[in-house]
């Protein structure tokens, strides 16, 4: 096989425990050997984040912005426990979180489909795509105990006519007080997620729905409600009714009802709260947090970063650090890899290493469905307990490799 040129560069993010020996493993057995390709590489491991006062994950993340795409393993987002563990100068904010801040965009959880690991729903037999705004509302609320009786109210105080100041009377507590909160999101935010959302649909050429509590919370949800309509019926309508996929908003108690009835395929935009909860549930329904990917979309559609959507699986890593054998699923991983080299292929204009990253995948999906070979948390989902029904992590990528050779000598014949 002869190695498939690529034009321009791929932005490298390295991580941290199992899923770096996973990742690296990847790269030399599946990657390197097939493409001549340029590696912008940042190791984001957490002991170099410590010794560079994290400039390494923003280093990354603004070549991510030049060269548009971004591959990245799973890191540490340190807690107290891990700043003892690495003797840390701080606990360093999660990379995700800092990536996401400079690249501005919106993060889109996918799950693998292999048809013979069972899902929690059956019927799911297409993806379920789940965009979560990642900004404000609960996550940057102002909460409150209220200790007694008393008036509680909230205030606004506009920039330029001071004289206009507005009070709203929230509650008025009885003897033994309870809770309150305020919380925010802007227009410009939601208008970056609603973009990042039809952009994804047009590129994916799956219909969209976007869920919220709009009859409850009338001005709020309203505004995210509107912001969606309105960029549809001024911008993406036609080009929605040209590829025939559509565009809906639903109320999110008929729309969770819808999705567990459906047969997936769609992509699904939450509230920050919603698409944490949904993802989550998408996670499991699908089999294994090794079948999940993630990636990060900017509004405009011009910079990518794809991930594993789960994180470091320091339980396998301690058996590993201990030479004892593991069997961690690689495939979320794999396919942090071949999504980013899809990505590089569009925008590039490359059609043989977008076939070469299409060839990765499907190789991939049928060491598991026709060779059977698979991981534990694979074998455990189909019901299978004993020691031969699973390979280790290192086996797995092997056969994945013997998979993708046969697959690219007919290639060429
Ligand atoms: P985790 O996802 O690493 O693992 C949780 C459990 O899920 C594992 O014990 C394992 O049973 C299962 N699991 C996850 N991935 C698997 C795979 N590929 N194959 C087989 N089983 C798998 O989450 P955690 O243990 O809560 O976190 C470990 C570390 O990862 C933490 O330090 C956390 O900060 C970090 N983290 C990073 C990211 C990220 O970089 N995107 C996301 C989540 C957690």
């Amino acid at each position: 096989f002869k190695r498939v040129k690529v034009k321009n560069a791929v932005v490298e993010m390295d991580g941290d425990e199992m899923a770096r020996v996973m990742w690296h493993l990847i790269k030399k057995q599946l990657v390197l050997p097939y493409l001549d390709i340029e590696i912008k590489y940042f190791d984001l491991a957490i002991q170099v984040r410590d010794k560079t006062e994290d400039q390494i994950t923003v280093d990354s993340a603004r070549a991510a912005l030049k060269h548009k795409v971004a591959v990245k393993c799973a890191t540490i987002t340190p807690d107290e426990a891990r700043m003892k563990e690495f003797h840390l100068k701080k606990m360093w904010k999660s990379p995700n979180g800092t990536i996401r801040n400079i690249l501005q965009g919106t993060v889109f959880r996918e799950p693998i489909v292999i048809p013979c690991v069972p899902r929690l729903i059956p019927n799911w037999d297409k993806p379920i795509i789940i965009g979560r705004h990642a900004f404000g509302d609960q996550y940057k609320a102002t909460d409150l105990k209220i200790p007694g009786p008393g008036k509680m109210s909230l205030v606004f105080q506009p920039k330029h006519n001071p004289g206009e100041k507005k009070e709203w009377e929230v509650f008025d507590f009885p003897k033994n007080g309870g809770v309150t909160m305020a919380m925010y999101n802007t227009t410009g935010s939601i208008e970056s997620f609603a973009k990042s959302s039809f952009e994804l649909a047009l590129k994916r050429k799956l219909p969209l729905f976007f869920a919220t509590k709009n009859t409850i919370l009338k001005e709020y949800d309203g505004l995210f409600k509107d912001i969606f309509e309105k960029l549809y019926k001024d911008h993406y309508k036609t080009k929605f009714e040209e590829l025939g996929i559509t565009f809906e908003h639903r109320l999110i108690d008929d729309m969770v009802a819808q999705m567990l009835k459906s047969n997936g395929g769609f992509i699904l935009s939450l509230k920050n709260y919603d698409g944490d909860v949904q993802s989550d549930i998408v996670a499991q329904g699908f089999g294994s947090l090794g079948l999940m990917t993630s990636m990060l979309v900017t509004p405009d559609d011009s910079v990518f970063e794809s991930e594993a959507a789960h994180g470091t699986v320091t339980r396998h890593f301690r058996k590993y650090q201990k030479g004892e054998e593991t069997s961690t699923n690689s495939t979320a991983s794999i396919f942090a890899w071949s999504r980013g080299l899809l990505q590089r292929g569009k925008l590039d204009g490359n059609q043989n290493l977008m076939r070469f990253a299409q060839c990765l995948e499907r190789s991939t999906i049928d060491t598991v469905q026709i060779d059977r070979i698979m991981t534990k948390d694979i074998a455990l989902a189909l019901g299978r307990t004993d020691r031969a029904a699973y390979v280790t992590t290192e086996q797995f990528i092997d056969a994945v490799k013997n998979r993708l050779n046969r697959t690219l000598q007919n290639w060429e014949g």
